[in-house]
């Protein structure tokens, strides 16, 4: 499977704007990026958000990604939702095993790996997100973490045409201290040897560190949290990705 054709920018919403905003915030997107060719993009609203994304979206070539998935498609599942719930909705993908799931709600390599085949087999894309700890990169442990949670996904689901994982070391996610592009390339192709997918990298991207981390040989692109909510600097980072393919 190796490397996208063209890199991916995906904007993870976290729980940030209601449907009001959704929709204004798409609508001057899709114009912003409208000219521009190159890169896939995807915007990652919360569940109460994505219709009215997919609405706002249609004929943008934006796509619409949830920030989760349940394992199974119906049930006794309180305060979850499904990949078919999301392929109704006009959803195209779902993010998976982010590091906000994995400490605050519970997640586990294996739940990440069964929310990651479900969505797969239901025929959405999946973002699989894996990164270490900062006391587990002073530690010295990055790879033993990411042999780990690759190989949760690996042995579930192997590689996969609409699989693409996300490198996101959990000490750079909001906190503005970016991975060195050497950091980065080094654990990108670490994975890159366990799993051969698209790889992106997330951890305070921003438009001016975008280009550097996205010309690294093993990153396909970027999962990009806090400024991806801002309609200019996400652009800019889209546009980034586009001078490297
Ligand atoms: C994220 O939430 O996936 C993320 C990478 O956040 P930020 O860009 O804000 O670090």
């Amino acid at each position: 499977m190796g490397r996208r054709a063209t890199p991916l920018v995906a904007g993870n919403w976290k729980m940030f704007k209601g449907p009001s905003e959704t929709a204004s915030f798409c609508a001057a997107l899709a114009a912003r990026l409208h000219a521009l060719d190159g890169v896939a993009v995807a915007v990652c609203p919360p569940y109460v958000s994505l219709t009215k994304a997919v609405h706002a979206l249609v004929g943008a070539r934006i796509a619409v990604f949830a920030q989760n998935a349940h394992w199974q498609e119906t049930g006794a599942f309180t305060g979850e939702v499904s990949p078919g719930m999301l392929l109704d909705a006009g959803v195209a993908g779902a993010i998976v095993g982010h590091s906000e799931r994995r400490r605050l709600f519970g997640d586990t390599d294996e739940t990440v790996a069964r929310r990651a085949v479900h969505a797969l087999e239901a025929g959405l894309e999946a973002i699989a997100c894996v990164g270490e700890l900062e006391a587990e990169r002073e530690g010295g442990l990055t790879e033993d973490v990411l042999r780990r949670q690759v190989g949760a996904i690996a042995a579930e689901v192997g590689s996969h045409e609409r699989l693409t994982l996300a490198y996101e070391p959990v000490w750079a996610i909001g906190t503005g201290r970016t991975a060195t592009p050497g950091q980065a390339q080094e654990a990108h192709a670490f994975i890159r040897s366990l799993l051969d997918v698209p790889i992106l990298y997330g951890g305070s991207v921003k438009p001016d560190n975008a280009a550097e981390l996205m010309a690294q040989p093993d990153v396909d692109g970027a999962l990009v949290g806090g400024a991806s909510l801002d309609v200019e600097s996400f652009a800019a980072i889209c546009e980034r990705a586009c001078s490297r393919s």
